[in-house]
């Protein structure tokens, strides 16, 4: 169907998404087309064009935020002495709904993979060692995924962090082997935290 090229482009646009093949995508598009109204375009589009000019990434754990650092950072009652170090966002709103952490996070949009071509300097590496020399952070604890590159990434973490008085724990059992933070539940969660060890 060539001459649908409006179509096309919509579909082409669509398959962007993770996970979502031309199928899918022609299955959206025919959605838009036919079931979505003027309005619900419109606030599609004005959805779209906002998120991507207003969320930006905390200046200083990374997380994405409306605001130049985010409320977490910005808390007089979260505790300012652990870190958690998470390999993104979705990672944190997990352990956030989860209510089982109270202190600070890091995160690293990604995790070291030399398979990918994902060095330790595209991920936030540098800005964690820094936010670790502060004398008031006692405890990083690393979160990442027990995958290949989730360790990778932790004990790199440990090689770059290490200074006196400051301890550096990874998350313990309860988490599936490979599985993500971001599907765990809560209890699984809280286990996974009361058995932290140190690296
Ligand atoms: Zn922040």
């Amino acid at each position: 169907m060539n001459e649908l090229k409006f179509l096309n482009r919509l579909v082409a646009s669509l398959e962007k998404f993770p996970g979502v093949g031309k199928k899918t995508a022609t299955r959206f598009a025919f959605h838009i087309v036919e079931k979505f109204s003027e309005e619900d375009v419109k606030a599609f589009i004005d959805a779209l064009v906002s998120t991507k000019d207003k969320v930006k990434h905390c200046q200083t754990c990374h997380v994405l935020t409306e605001q130049d650092e985010c409320e977490i950072c910005q808390s007089p009652v979260r505790d300012h002495s652990q870190i958690m170090v998470v390999k993104d966002t979705k990672d944190v709103l997990s352990i956030e709904k989860s209510k089982q952490y109270n202190g600070l996070y890091h995160v690293l949009s990604g995790l070291i993979s030399p398979l990918e071509g994902i060095g330790p300097d595209d991920i936030n590496l540098d800005s964690l060692a820094k936010r670790a020399e502060d004398p008031v952070v006692k405890e990083i604890i690393i979160a990442t995924s027990f995958t290949p590159a989730g360790e990778t990434t932790a004990l790199y973490i440990d090689k770059i962090v290490s200074r006196q008085g400051l301890s550096v724990t990874k998350i313990g059992y309860g988490l599936p082997a490979g599985g993500d933070i971001e599907y765990a539940d809560e209890l699984t969660l809280r286990r996974a935290l009361e058995a932290r060890k140190k690296i």
